[in-house]
């Protein structure tokens, strides 16, 4: 099947619209017509080459809604008129202890990128800046009716990339976590931490979103760009998550935890981070970093926010809107992630 589809033709130049094939449904997959796809700064990361190269023509996208409108013979999970999601992951080996206990996206065997990944039947896959997409179904997530679509569809990876560290270093009632830069995977885990029940922080680059942090939930925020801020919060956090997708001084960030305290890193820059060791032997800290979620642990992250009334804030474009939206996500200009709405592909 012939779709259309917005897609980057090499590294570095702009997305255009284009056709792109789609598999024939199979016994095990599910069709879905796409309402809206989120643009990611992963996204860009891809398109830009910061990290290495890719197979061009590449469609990106990896935050997906949309309807069910087809499914395989075997499909039980999904019906047809469904509102489903598909993240980050569109198949992995099932079989490997890390698939079989729920972490799909560390298979052993590497899980299938929604895009750019050599797909189970050799060809590469392409994202969701498109109107359809064909997706086996245990790797498609239920949307709960009483998530608005557009603003569900960042759930599918800045809700679970934020929930997941959360949930794993324990984020809750009586800790203190920070959430570092207000972005699309930021504004995700100061509502998602609220929810848990933390006392949370945000350290931004400057005071500019201040009441958006508050609103969606923080206790607390403060400018990175003060250096006054590194000395006021020193030793004061069980957790810091950092969603810049540039470089940061780890090591300063790191002066931030109090013993035993985590600084879990999810942005995903193209340049190493440098780690003064010392930062890490004084408290017992640790330095680690996390990647998605499983797809249980996914359908429990919309659940979760569908019962806690949380979803992204969201600006919805038109596909020709998509490079305009990268320069301005680029410039750290987006309150606070940018999706596509489909029907502009048709
Ligand atoms: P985003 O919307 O652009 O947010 C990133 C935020 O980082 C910005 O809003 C800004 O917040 C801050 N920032 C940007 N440049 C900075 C700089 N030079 N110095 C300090 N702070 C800066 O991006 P996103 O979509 O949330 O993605 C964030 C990162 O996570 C990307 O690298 C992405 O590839 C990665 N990612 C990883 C995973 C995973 O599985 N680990 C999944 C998805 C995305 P302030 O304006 O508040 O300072
Ligand atoms: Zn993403």
């Amino acid at each position: 099947m012939r779709v259309n589809a917005y897609a980057a033709p090499a590294a570095g130049q702009p997305l255009a619209p284009t056709t792109i094939e789609r598999r024939e449904v199979g016994a095990r997959d599910v069709l879905i017509d796409i309402e809206y796809a989120g643009i990611c700064h992963s996204d860009i990361h891809t398109v830009n080459g910061d990290w290495g190269p890719q197979p061009f023509p590449l469609v990106p996208g990896h935050e997906i809604v949309g309807r069910v409108t087809e499914v395989g013979s075997e499909v039980t999970r999904h019906q047809v008129g469904d509102r489903v999601g598909v993240g980050c992951m569109v198949n992995s080996c099932g079989e490997c202890d890390r698939c079989t206990s729920g972490d799909e996206q560390y298979c052993v065997q590497g899980m299938v990128g929604t895009y750019g990944a050599t797909d189970r039947d050799g060809t590469t896959t392409q994202g969701g800046y498109s109107t359809h997409v064909v997706v086996d179904a245990d790797y498609v997530l239920s949307i709960p009716e009483s998530l608005d679509a557009a603003a569900a569809t960042p759930l599918l990876c800045a809700g679970i990339t934020t929930y997941s560290p959360l949930k794993h270093w324990n984020a809750g009632p009586g800790k203190k976590v920070a959430v570092v830069g207000l972005g699309g995977l930021g504004h995700m885990a100061v509502q998602i931490a609220h929810a848990m029940g933390a006392e949370v922080t945000v350290l931004s680059q400057s005071l500019k979103k201040q009441e958006d942090g508050l609103r969606l939930g923080a206790d607390h925020y403060f400018a990175t760009s003060d250096p006054d801020t590194f000395e006021a919060l020193a030793e004061s956090f069980d957790l810091v998550i950092n969603t810049v997708s540039a470089r940061i001084d780890v090591s300063a960030y790191l002066g931030l935890l109090d013993v035993n305290g985590a600084l879990v890193n999810v942005g995903a820059p193209a340049e190493p981070l440098d780690v003064n060791v010392f930062a890490l032997l004084s408290n017992r800290r640790s330095f680690s970093g996390s990647m998605i979620g499983g797809i249980a642990e996914t359908q429990e992250m919309l659940d979760f926010c569908a019962e806690h009334g949380i979803a992204s804030e969201v600006e919805v474009i038109s596909a020709d809107q998509v490079n305009e939206a990268y320069e301005r996500v680029l410039a750290s200009d987006v309150r606070y992630r940018f999706v596509i709405d489909a029907s502009t592909l048709d």
